[in-house]
């Protein structure tokens, strides 16, 4: 069965894995199947993959090989890197967040709140920025640990990680950052932001789903969220996903050798697509400030019209973008991220995220600018508003 063609704006929601990535894991599907913490040369072997790909990804983010630690997802990397704090430091009960995260990390922070700890969410400017006077007041004596993510999934707007950590660090504060959407759009140097924990997950970064790391850093106490045997040097138990995470490290490696030049094509054509909307349709905003920004992401409002109406004729036409993020969407609520920047409920709900990436292409540009202007006409015009 041939699908039909697709027109790929979706990539801060998962990225297409990386033919070399594929060529990379097949080999540990097929033939190198044994365990890696088996005493014999069969395992052994597999073993000697998994470090090499640590070495990688490690290598991507500037870190030691074993100050990484491979999960699941960034999920598990995000509530792990929360989860140790708390139960290093039994006597603080606060965690410092925004109310912009990820949802894996607001749902796991409103989880803890149940359990009787204390979360605050620091509020953001309609731009999308933090301040950071009002964050450094709120780090009290019991906080354990301040997350803030480095890149917004929806709007792409990053926070300043690096003077972040400077002030948890002179606050004697642990501090977490979500990377997932960073690496192949920013370099990551965790030596240089200086931060205790960083989340990544491979599927955004054209590997596949199902696997992430959480960067711990060097003497910093760390407490395993998945408890079992002793792999990960004890820190996160369950058998290696060696495919997976051979398919992690070609994918870093990919990343590094081409972030320059990725860097600034996706810029151009996201600049191409969002400079081609705002000026040829009226009515149509950017949510946040335009800088600073992931160079592939942008998020659009369309006045008047809904973004499940738009989102919907683009499939239609072969074009995937879309509202809010991916995992929730289906809910009825407008994005929490538009919602706290200060948009009212119909700007939230007409808004479109597009997220470009490295096999996007100028002509799907052009053909999202051609497409896109009728369907918003043609929605506008069957609008009760309209
Ligand atoms: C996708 C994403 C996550 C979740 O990663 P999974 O591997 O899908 O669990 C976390 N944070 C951000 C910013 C993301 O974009």
């Amino acid at each position: 069965m041939t699908q039909p063609a697709i027109y790929y704006f979706d990539n801060n929601a998962t990225t297409r894995v990386a033919p070399e990535v594929v060529d990379a894991m097949i080999p540990f599907l097929r033939e190198q199947w044994g365990n890696p913490s088996s005493t014999y040369a069969f395992g052994r072997q597999v073993g000697e993959h998994v470090d090499q790909a640590r070495a990688r990804v490690a290598a991507l983010i500037n870190a030691e090989p074993r100050e990484v630690i491979f999960t699941s997802c960034g999920t598990e990397s995000n509530n792990s890197a929360i989860h140790s704090a708390l139960a290093t430091q039994p006597d603080k009960r606060h965690v410092l967040t925004t109310a912009v995260e990820h949802s894996a990390n607001t749902n796991f922070c409103a989880l803890l709140q149940k359990r009787g700890y204390t979360v605050t969410f620091l509020p953001v400017t309609p731009d999308g920025a933090l301040d950071l006077q009002q964050l450094e007041a709120a780090i009290r004596p019991d906080t354990a640990i301040v997350s803030v993510m480095w890149a917004n999934n929806e709007t792409g707007i990053l926070f300043p990680v690096r003077e972040i950590a400077a002030i948890c660090r002179r606050k004697g504060t642990l501090f977490h950052t979500d990377a997932v959407q960073t690496p192949g759009k920013l370099k990551i140097d965790v030596r240089e932001l200086d931060v205790d924990f960083l989340s990544l997950s491979a599927h955004k970064l054209h590997a596949p789903k199902g696997i992430g790391l959480l960067y711990v850093k060097r003497r910093v106490k760390y407490q395993p969220y998945i408890v079992g045997g002793g792999q990960e040097r004890g820190r996160r138990g369950g058998t290696e996903n060696v495919a997976s995470i051979v398919g992690f490290g070609r994918a870093a490696e990919l990343a590094m050798a081409s972030l320059p030049d990725e860097h600034t094509r996706a810029r151009a054509l996201r600049d191409r697509l969002e400079d081609g909307i705002l000026a040829a349709m009226p009515g149509t905003s950017r949510n946040g400030a335009k800088e600073p920004r992931l160079p592939n992401t942008s998020n659009l409002a369309f006045e008047g019209v809904e973004a499940e109406g738009i989102l919907m004729l683009l499939d239609q036409a072969g074009i995937c973008a879309s509202s809010g993020s991916a995992c929730t969407t289906g809910s009825l609520d407008p994005s929490h991220v538009l919602t706290a920047m200060g948009c009212s409920v119909a700007r939230a709900r007409s808004s479109i995220r597009f997220s470009l990436g490295i096999y996007n292409t100028e002509a799907e540009v052009d053909y999202v600018l051609k497409h896109l202007p009728g369907i918003i006409a043609k929605l506008r015009a069957n609008s009760p508003m309209g």
